[in-house]
């Protein structure tokens, strides 16, 4: 892009993507693990153990890829689980891999059996059987690929097959970001903006952002829109407040459909126990959608449980929605 150009926003978020393990915030836990793995490896001159990250969506994993490619000096391929439906698919990606690459796969968990199989091979012994022919006189092919490390990213590890997980050399769980961490995201998006950014107003988004950097950024967004239309460009803590309404972003960072779904389990259930799959239907979304991007924060912040029976409403939810609980509910 030409300096002085205005990038798009899908632009604009690939500019905020940290590019070092210096400038990616919090995960310390992460960074320290990955930082020996990377260097170990470094030192001896090999591509490291194949790496899984996994966690809620929104956390760094695509990012993080990128910076363990960067960090190695290596090229990176990416993929995802839903491309890769049949094992050819895999195979093409597999044969044009040069020594030392990257090939990330984002939601690894959904990859197709015949795909996931061939898979094993190739993490293990860099090699993969190409079947040629049908029926009985198939024949299966043995492909040397170039040694490569894998990165796959999940935010359902509890779905991956053991075998596949068992051929990953290091797991980083990734945590939801505290607010603190959560300010240094966006104060450092708003230096790479331009944003004025006033310390209140970054405190303010950072507390509705849900621990989650890309909601933080989203959110910074939305509220630059808000106090360049309406106020004089300044983000402080009133204007941020005021944009966030306008979203309907509330304190604690529910959106509109986290308060469906809670509405929906208190009004319509009683607080619940209910099936996952009704209190989808019931607020006309996705049940992965609930269950991936709604219930992690909401089981979190203490409003939802996920019991055996199903979804339960805790006290701190029908507290939040000003509702009280009817006699007999969980709560
Ligand atoms: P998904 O799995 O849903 O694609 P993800 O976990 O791969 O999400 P990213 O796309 O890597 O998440 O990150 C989303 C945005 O959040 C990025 O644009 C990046 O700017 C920002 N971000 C994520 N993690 C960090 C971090 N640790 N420090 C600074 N910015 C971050």
């Amino acid at each position: 892009m030409q300096p002085g150009e205005v990038p798009a926003d899908g632009d604009v978020e690939a500019s905020l993507r940290p590019r070092s393990l210096t400038e990616f915030v919090g995960q310390v836990r992460v960074r320290e693990q990955l930082e020996l793995v990377l260097s170990g490896a470094k030192l001896r001159g090999t591509p490291p153990d194949h790496i899984l990250l996994a966690g809620p969506p929104g956390l760094g994993k695509t990012s993080l890829s990128m910076i363990i490619a960067a960090e190695l000096g290596a090229s990176l391929r990416l993929t995802s689980g839903p491309a890769l439906e049949r094992a050819g698919d895999l195979a093409a990606i597999l044969s044009n891999l040069v020594e030392g690459d990257v090939l990330f796969i984002d939601e690894i968990h959904r990859i197709a059996r015949p795909a996931e199989e061939m898979l094993y091979l190739a993490m293990e012994d860099f090699r993969v059987d190409v079947m040629v022919g049908k029926g009985p006189g198939a024949t299966s092919i043995p492909l040397e690929i170039a040694p490569f490390t894998l990165v796959g990213a999940t935010t359902r590890s509890g779905q991956l097959t053991s075998p596949l997980r068992d051929r990953f050399g290091f797991t980083a769980h990734m945590e939801f970001y505290t607010a603190a961490e959560l300010t240094r995201v966006i104060t450092r998006s708003a230096t790479i903006l331009e944003v004025d950014l006033r310390p209140d107003g970054a405190t303010e988004i950072a507390g509705r952002s849900r621990g989650t950097p890309r909601i933080a950024n989203r959110l910074l967004r939305r509220v630059r829109d808000y106090a360049q239309v309406r106020a004089d460009g300044a983000i402080t803590r009133e204007v941020a407040r005021a944009a966030l309404a306008v979203y309907d972003v509330d304190v604690l960072g529910l959106d509109r459909l986290d308060r469906s779904v809670l509405t929906a389990l208190c009004a319509s259930f009683g607080g619940g126990p209910v099936g996952l799959t009704t209190l989808a239907v019931a607020v006309g979304e996705e049940a992965s959608t609930v269950e991936e991007v709604c219930e992690p924060f909401l089981v979190r912040v203490g409003m939802l449980a996920r019991t055996r029976q199903g979804r339960v409403a805790t006290p701190a939810a029908w507290e939040h929605l000003g509702l009280t609980p009817r006699p007999g509910s969980p709560a």
